[in-house]
């Protein structure tokens, strides 16, 4: 389904455009359109004469909206900040405007929804006349579903409200924003284009007579930046995979390990650890880079764990033995083994540091709201906690930019290789300081949009001729103001109610959207969420089925609700499977909930229509009695076959029966291979890693998901999938429709109760109740000169421009890059306006607006300035990870190392003050783009460790594509505390520490997190006091690695340790897991996978001697 097959009887104004294709073209039929030429917008890319920069709000009385407060409530006094809207309301109008000229239909506080305060779509469902037809007939009714009611225990009484829940509590822990850190006084950094020169001295300009040749990138060719033509070695604009099937052989006779203890998120398999100090001996190669003269000394294998004091833990400092694995063009070095002199190292603590860089931008940033008013201003990195006060762009925490400057030609953007692109996140939640976007409500005329190009109301729009026209600030079109839109125009041109309006004066907001922007052109229903659990033996066995029905009772009393309505609209229903489904009625007019059998799972329908998807209130009683009952129905199942594709089908079919959107939650076990179709078979093979074949095991293994994902979508279909697997299940494939509905993945390898129950209850608890937008379209416009061209994240494409997904939630997001079609020009700047159009949770069609204007620069020093490396890391491992679909692991990880290079190089030749060629210059805003980008070449899907399951990796690839910025930083380049560190009296936590085994002092003990797991290490030499007060044991042999979670001691160190633990699982979008570590312990193999300053044992470069490695590199490209 698309935006385009949205029948729209009576477009608001004027025709479609020939070439666009927007929300207003009538073509709803599921039916694909063809791919729009990339010149659609070669007919808009006349000047834009009238277009103004707007001067940013200052020192009038009628301030803007500030987002210091949340809305007010209606009826309810203003805060101050929200003077100028109250104005509004009231009918004050300035300069002599009548009230009634002025237009009201604007709630007053329009967010969050008051039922009642507009024209609401929402209709209350409360029955089921609605159903259409069934789907299957009468005749296969009776073939294949045995009817049966239930008996058992009677009804009980609604579950108790709440078991800890907090209703809300979930919903605003935006990835990163909430960081406690505080941050003193101080204007940020000039940004500095001289560059750092590292180290004193600087790298000693040392050649070596065996260069190696330039990296040769065979199939994989790096981003093009602005050139206006995809990648050819990459799948088309969606970013979705749907390459052919490519089946491998099966494993033959794969046995289950047993679980291990602990593992992290999203490691499957026990790990085989060799000792680290072993592969040190192992290829005695050379250093990459000619910096540091000869080889470094081959060491012997160290036993145990040394100090590190002033560089005697020699192994990880310096050139690192074994490098050359990563970099296989490297090591004819043409150095015999042996004992060579000495090296000279590089002092790691004269190289850029990530925390450093962190420290500083809290310091300088952390302490002023970021005004949103001025044009293309960087904003503070995702690691500082700071507020926003929208003033006409949209906040960060909407949308981040590679660049803030963006090459006014596309001969500059391809000189500097800089990718162009922005993070997008259309429905993040705010911190409660912020102000959600505003609801703007124009009643049955909607949203004021160009003639031509259809962008909405912004506050770029030019009002011209006394407010009759304004000018589209995208398109240069001139379109009539509708009549109940007028307003005059103050003397500086700007509309005297310019302030009163949301989509006038501010980066975000919403439109209440009309039926036009509605499928088939009726209001949707409110969403359902479908229950559908796995009731195969494993599932059982596991106490999953217990765990999940139990927890069931009391969470659908949380289910998502708009603004302060009473109660959920959503509908509820239930499926349980194995090799059948078994249907549920749960009727409110029942006395026992009834089953229904549907064996043939090769023809799915839905066996009843009334009674399936219910009101939780009003079927409360059957609703608990389901769950009682169905732990015990199954207890004694043998079945172990799972079927998965009839499972979404099925939910996809009650759905469409029921005319709604909505959600699966579906709780898998196994590989399904039941006969049915989607069928699969084990075809995981860790022989293809790092052959060509590599790429086979990150496509799905048929493309009947495909198929099936382009029918949910088009329903509005959302699948959230969480898997238990206890071996390989085939994750690329399975994650097909939950990655292009917009869906979530959540995995639990070797599920067990006892230590993962809690963490998939936090992760499930906050996934039934987060915001999600449903039945969503995204479309993002762009002024004359750029377009965006290519989008990555979880969603469905069925043409080049609209980015379609059956539901959207707070956490993620989507990347769009963008080319040049012409040139740019510095006074205009850049324009993107980011358009949303979805269903709330109570069924209100809505349209979301992001706008963000850019500068644009003639000179490459100011894109150089502006330029922020998060999103940029953001953006390539984005890119990277799709690479992998189609082109070798190596090809990929080559072509990123190049293309960072070239960004380099471009600096360095442009520039950068002239310096000596053995000097590495970096620019400033770039100087952690190296340590970054090596953690993106090292993390399991493009450089797996020996620990990482090839489900692992698949999980991994998906998840990172939906990653927002904050979240790529944790993950790649994880954060390390000294908890011992920690001052017990303050709120703060300890100051970070870098990602190395060197910094670690075996007398303490540390916390590390990554997004997805918080590794608490414990040193050898740690106080016995320590011990006691954080694990209640007397010594660090009897701590147990197989705590799931830090006992609850009444003393400061372990309240203290647990208030930073609970903050930092509340930053994140999934609850983390924690895994003690102690020193010299089996486990600290896994720890280590993440110390990534420190050369990895999967070939991985260490920080130094990537650094050297990408010196050499750009000195090869300047040569
Ligand atoms: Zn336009």
């Amino acid at each position: 389904m698309s935006v385009n097959q949205q029948a729209h009887a009576g477009p608001p104004y004027g025709q479609p455009q020939p070439g666009y294709q927007g929300y207003q073209q009538p073509a709803y039929g599921g039916q694909s359109l063809p791919g729009v030429p990339q010149s659609q917008y070669g007919a808009y890319n006349g000047p834009m004469p009238g277009y103004q920069q707007p001067v940013p709000p200052q020192g009038s009385l009628r301030a803007p909206p500030t987002s210091g407060a949340p809305p007010p409530a209606s009826g309810a006094s203003h805060p101050s900040g929200h003077l100028a809207y109250s104005q509004f309301e009231h009918g004050d109008v300035q300069n002599g405007i009548p009230a009634s000229a002025a237009p009201m239909q604007r709630p007053p506080a329009p967010q969050p929804f008051l039922p009642g305060s507009a024209p609401t779509p929402v209709s209350q469902i409360s029955t089921f006349q609605q159903y259409g037809p069934p789907p299957g007939s009468v005749q296969q009714l009776r073939n294949h579903m045995a009817g049966m009611t239930i008996g058992g225990t009677a009804a009980s009484a609604p579950p108790p409200a709440g078991l800890g829940y907090v209703s809300g509590s979930f919903s605003a822990t935006g990835s990163g924003l909430h960081t406690p850190y505080s941050a003193s006084q101080g204007p940020p950094p000039a940004s500095v284009s001289e560059g750092l020169p590292l180290a004193q001295p600087p790298f000693p300009g040392h050649t070596v007579s065996t260069q190696r040749l330039p990296t040769q990138v065979p199939a994989f060719t790096p981003p093009p930046p602005s050139t206006g033509v995809a990648p050819s070695s990459y799948p088309p604009t969606t970013g979705a995979p749907r390459p052919p099937a490519m089946p491998g052989p099966p494993l033959p006779g794969q046995t289950v390990p047993a679980p291990p203890s602990s593992q992290p998120n999203h490691v499957s398999s026990p790990p085989p650890p060799p000792p680290p100090s072993t592969m040190a001996g192992l290829h005695p190669g050379p250093p990459m880079s000619g910096l540091h003269g000869p080889p470094p000394p081959t060491h012997p294998p160290q036993p145990g764990y040394q100090m590190q004091q002033n560089g005697s833990f020699g192994q990880m400092r310096g050139p690192q033995p074994n490098y050359g694995g990563a970099y296989p063009g490297a090591p004819n070095y043409g150095s015999p083994p042996g004992p060579p002199p000495p090296p000279k190292r590089l002092d790691p603590d004269s190289i850029p540091s990530p925390i450093q860089v962190i420290e500083d931008d809290r310091n300088n940033r952390g302490s002023e709201p970021f005004v949103t008013g001025v044009r293309g201003q960087v904003p503070p990195l995702v690691t500082t906690n700071f507020l926003v006060k929208d003033q006409g762009n949209a906040s960060p925490r909407y949308i981040r930019c590679t660049s803030y400057n963006i090459p006014c030609t596309s001969d500059m953007a391809k000189q500097s290789q800089v990718p162009l692109a922005a993070v997008i996140k259309p429905l993040a939640a705010l911190p409660p300081e912020e102000t959600l976007p505003y609801l703007v409500d124009h009643g049955e005329s909607g949203p004021v949009r160009c003639n031509r190009c259809k962008a909405y109301m912004c506050p770029f729009m030019q009002f011209i001729e006394g407010g009759r026209r304004f000018q589209c600030c995208f398109c240069s079109c001139v379109t009539e103001v509708p009549p109940h839109y007028f307003q005059h125009l103050d003397h500086t041109g700007k509309r005297v109610d310019y302030y009163d309006r949301p989509e006038l004066s501010l980066g975000s907001y919403e439109f209440l959207a009309t039926v036009d922007y509605c499928k088939n052109n009726k209001f949707p229903s409110p969403p359902a969420f479908i229950f559908m659990i796995d009731v195969s033996y494993n599932a059982v066995k596991s106490g999953l089925v217990r765990l999940i029905c139990e927890e069931l009772k009391s969470l659908l009393d949380y289910l998502p609700r708009e603004g302060n309505m009473e109660e959920s609209a959503i509908r509820v229903g239930f499926v349980t499977y194995n090799k059948v489904l078994h249907f549920y009625n749960v009727k409110s007019s029942l006395a026992q909930p009834q089953m229904m059998v549907v064996s043939d799972v090769a023809d799915m329908f839905v066996p009843l229509l009334d009674g399936f998807l219910v009101n939780v209130n009003e079927s409360r009683t059957v609703i608990a009695s389901l769950l009682d009952q169905i732990p015990e129905m199954f207890a004694d199942t043998r079945e172990t076959e799972t079927v998965f594709a009839p499972v979404i089908q099925a939910g996809l079919e009650a759905l469409k029966a029921a005319e709604c959107a909505g959600k699966l939650f579906i709780f898998h076990t196994s590989l399904p291979i039941a006969e049915a179709p989607g069928k699969l078979k084990n075809r995981d093979d860790r022989k293809l890693i790092n052959t060509d074949k590599e790429k086979t095991l990150f496509q799905p293994q048929t493309s009947f998901y495909n198929n099936l994902a382009k029918d949910c979508v088009a329903q509005g279909c959302c699948v959230d999938l969480f898997l238990f697997p206890n071996q390989y299940l085939d994750v690329a494939t399975l994650g097909v429709v939950p990655y292009q509905t917009g869906g979530s993945i959540y995995k639990y390898a070797y599920f067990q109760l006892e230590t993962d129950q809690y963490r998939f209850l936090n992760d499930l608890r906050r996934d039934v109740q987060k915001e999600v937008g449903f039945d969503a379209v995204m479309r993002v416009r762009t002024s004359t000169g750029i377009r965006a061209t290519d989008f990555f994240g979880a969603f469905y494409m069925s043409n080049t421009t609209d980015v379609e997904m059956a539901g959207l939630d707070c956490d993620k997001t989507i990347t769009v890059e963008f080319k040049h079609d012409d040139k740019l020009s510095e006074d205009s700047g850049a324009l993107l306006q980011c358009a949303l159009l979805y269903t709330s949770c109570a069924g209100q069609r809505r349209l979301r607006i992001h706008n963000l204007s850019l500068n644009c620069c003639t000179q490459l020093a100011d894109l150089y300035r502006n330029c922020e490396t998060d999103t940029l890391i953001n953006y390539l491992a984005k890119y990277a990870y799709r690479g992998v679909l189609s082109s070798p692991v190596k090809t990929v990880r080559d072509a990123l190392i190049n293309q960072c290079a070239q960004i380099l190089a471009c600096y360095r030749k442009n520039c950068a003050s002239p310096s000596s060629a053995g000097q590495l210059i970096l620019p400033e805003c770039m100087k952690l783009l190296p340590v970054y980008l090596n953690c993106v070449l090292k993390s399991d899907v493009l450089q797996p460790g020996p620990e990482a399951t090839t489900d692992d990796r698949a999980y991994i690839r998906q998840l990172v594509t939906s990653m927002d910025v904050a979240e790529t930083n944790v993950f790649f380049y994880p954060r390390l505390l000294p908890l011992t560190k920690a001052d017990v009296d303050s709120d703060s936590l300890p100051a970070a520490i870098r990602n190395s085994e060197e910094r670690l002092s075996k007398g303490d003990i540390y916390l590390l997190e990554n997004g997805l797991n918080i590794f608490v290490w414990v040193g050898v030499s740690v106080q016995q006091s320590l011990i006691q007060n954080l694990f209640g044991v007397s010594s660090f042999s009897q701590i147990s690695n197989a705590l799931s979670t830090l006992p609850v001691l009444e003393n400061p160190f372990s309240k203290k340790v647990r208030s930073i633990v609970d903050m930092l699982q509340g930053q994140r979008s999934r609850y983390m897991k924690l895994i003690i570590v102690k020193q010299e312990d089996k486990l600290e193999m896994l720890f280590k996978h993440f110390l990534v300053e420190d050369k990895s044992l999967s070939g991985g470069a260490s920080y130094v001697d990537f650094l050297c490695h990408m010196h050499k590199e750009i000195r090869q490209l300047l040569s």
